[in-house]
């Protein structure tokens, strides 16, 4: 048995599955299977104060009859697009949340310099890890180093922790709860591949496919294809205002939540 059969055997195992000589397959549904798997919950049990505040909030989207949508930009900032897309929510009075990677407003946070004033800020670590493969006390380093920057380049005290990649586990959910950060993930995302060769149609997309109480995920930070997108933000703006949208932070839409009527 070799060693990545060994590895496979015991990811089965961790799944309650039972094992037959490797003969298992992986699901396909799994492909971070190649990561190390140090994250979750219980391996920092005897270094992590469990009993902090425990209502921590993690939201996707946000249960409103209000037509509203919140837009946020994740990664930067950054050299290349950065100013392009404060100059676009400008030109539309349009309010967003940044959710910032600490390292980036280390090194270029002049970009941000006195262009904030509408915006909201949140977190996206300091260096843009997998959270779901780090233990508590390192996610814990990821946030604080990226909020202590973020505080002293913005003087911002961000409250939201959006994940990167989306990826959560235990610890990722106990470190937020611990430094007063609430979640948030998103219920619609730019999808520049595919509209690469269509960029009125990302644009088309996003304003046909709005719905009270979407956060909206792009990017003012990647590979060229995200140009797809910042290039289409006005009209984006334009057309979702036709529709009779309005555009709130993050922090705004969470304020305007009803609880969720299950109506089955
Ligand atoms: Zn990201």
């Amino acid at each position: 048995m070799n060693r990545r059969t060994v590895f496979r055997n015991s990811l089965l195992v961790a799944a309650g599955l039972a094992v037959g000589a490797g003969a298992v397959e992986i699901p396909r549904m799994w492909p971070q299977a190649h990561l190390p798997l140090a994250g979750g919950y219980a391996p920092a049990a005897d270094r992590f104060d469990y009993d902090v505040r425990g209502n921590t909030t993690v939201t996707w989207h946000v249960q409103t009859t209000e037509p509203v949508v919140a837009f946020t930009f994740d990664d930067g900032p950054g050299p290349k697009w950065t100013s392009q897309v404060l100059d676009a929510l400008d030109d539309y009075q349009v309010p967003a949340t940044f959710f910032l990677v600490g390292q980036n407003v280390a090194a270029h946070g002049d970009l941000l310099r006195g262009r904030l004033d509408r915006h909201e800020v949140g977190n996206h670590t300091w260096s843009h890890p997998d959270l779901a493969t780090m233990d508590a006390p390192t996610v814990q380093r990821q946030l604080t180093r990226a909020h202590e920057t973020i505080h002293a380049v913005t003087g911002r005290d961000a409250r939201l922790l959006r994940p990167p990649y989306g990826h959560i586990a235990g610890s990722t959910l106990m470190v937020a709860d611990k430094v007063g950060y609430n979640v948030v993930l998103w219920s619609r995302q730019m999808d520049e591949a595919r509209y690469r060769k269509n960029p009125p149609g990302q644009a088309a997309d996003i304003i046909d496919n709005a719905r009270p109480g979407q956060i909206i995920l792009a990017h003012d930070v990647g590979d060229p294809k995200r140009w797809v997108a910042i290039s289409q933000l006005g009209a984006m703006f334009a057309g979702l205002r036709q529709r009779g949208f309005r555009f709130v932070t993050v922090s705004e839409l969470l304020a305007m939540g009803q609880p969720v009527v299950d109506s089955r």
